[in-house]
């Protein structure tokens, strides 16, 4: 698929979840692809079609780097590579859209792949990842005979089956010398083998490639680390409560909850002040943490919780969610969800939030 094809689809799909239409253009809270990350990392799961796309190219370029003799690789070989392999291979002259798209998914397979040695005629020293750490050997002394394009068959001894223990201290450092040596030679020499390193059988898989491709996107994004906040996501979409309970649950953790402030930041202008309480500006945190009317309904729950002044949102949450009391879990979760509920009915329809009916149907929902 063309990437621009790849972008239409996935906008359609945030038209669709966030409930956009011709008429009326809604607001998105997240971006598509804070929203595809895996639920533990606090996103929906749901898949980029493009990254998926890109996964799926990887298995043709798998095939065709692990040599098969399907007719597809013939063509190939013949028009692009006939005299050297895939992983060489270059863009050629007037190159087609099929063969532009595999290589444009190569580098994956260069990452994901470890080959596993047997004879060494198909693996270069320098350039290809064959070392167990899965590290491209940047090491070599100033005496070392062999060329920048050299095989690891240039290391092996043909008649003992051995490693050229001697050369290969020479030309590398020790730490490198020791890894080369530690792996195994078969008396067969068969011929070397590329291994998919995330999958324990070694087969390619689409499904960890697209793993791999979104991690490697993750950790080119700027931002703080992020394991306290997957732990909270975890534990939301384990609860025991219902999904739209652990949908609320984890738009509030995202802070994407339309309060006052997170709708001034999308540059809606309105009244800032918490509609609740009037007295501060309606962040997440006030509502949740901070105004007068959770605490009230918060003492007049069974949960009979002080907060601390100064808790974060966060542990709160997390403290509730790990607290090992099912009804507990369920009943702090529910408050929380009819709480902001009970808000939106003070905004839209003049309500008043009455802490004792809100703790008596949370109670009786639970
Ligand atoms: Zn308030």
């Amino acid at each position: 698929m063309p990437v621009g094809c790849c972008k239409d689809i996935n906008s359609m799909l945030a038209k669709f979840w966030w409930g956009s239409n011709e008429e009326k253009r809604k607001i998105y809270w997240l971006s598509w692809e804070r929203l595809s990350r895996a639920k533990n990392d606090g996103g929906m799961g749901f898949r980029g079609i493009e990254e998926f796309n890109k996964a799926l190219l990887g298995k043709h370029c798998w095939r065709l780097a692990t040599g098969g003799s399907s007719l597809l690789e013939k063509i190939f070989k013949s028009r692009y590579y006939p005299k050297s392999d895939f992983m060489c291979a270059n863009e050629g002259y007037q190159p087609s859209y099929a063969w532009r798209s595999i290589l444009s998914a190569r580098t994956l397979v260069e990452k994901g792949g470890l080959w596993r040695i047997g004879d060494g005629r198909k693996v270069r020293i320098w350039k290809d990842i064959w070392m167990p750490d899965m590290k491209i050997i940047s090491s070599r002394n100033n005496n070392c005979p062999l060329s920048d394009d050299a095989l690891v068959m240039d290391l092996i001894d043909v008649d003992t089956k051995q490693w050229k223990r001697d050369m290969i201290y020479s030309c590398f450092d020790s730490g490198t010398a020791k890894q080369i040596i530690s792996i195994p030679l078969s008396l067969r020499l068969p011929s070397d083998t590329l291994v998919w390193n995330w999958e324990k059988d070694g087969a390619y898989s689409v499904r960890s490639a697209y793993h791999v491709i979104c991690d490697e996107k993750e950790r080119s994004l700027p931002g703080p680390s992020v394991t306290r906040k997957n732990k909270v996501w975890k534990e939301i979409w384990k609860a025991p409560v219902p999904n739209k309970v652990k949908n609320f649950m984890w738009r509030l953790t995202k802070n994407i909850l339309p309060t006052r402030a997170n709708l001034h930041k999308k540059g809606i202008s309105l009244d800032l002040q918490c509609p609740l309480c009037h007295h501060e500006v309606e962040t997440t945190n006030h509502l949740f943490l901070h105004c007068d009317l959770m605490k009230l309904t918060l003492f007049a729950s069974h949960l009979g919780s002080h907060m601390p002044l100064q808790v974060d949102l966060f542990d709160w949450i997390l403290s509730w969610l790990t607290c090992h009391d099912t009804l507990g879990t369920q009943l702090f979760c529910t408050i929380l969800w009819k709480f902001w509920a009970a808000r939106n009915n003070v905004v839209f329809r003049g309500d008043k939030l009455e802490p004792v009916c809100l703790v008596d149907e949370a109670m009786s929902f639970v």
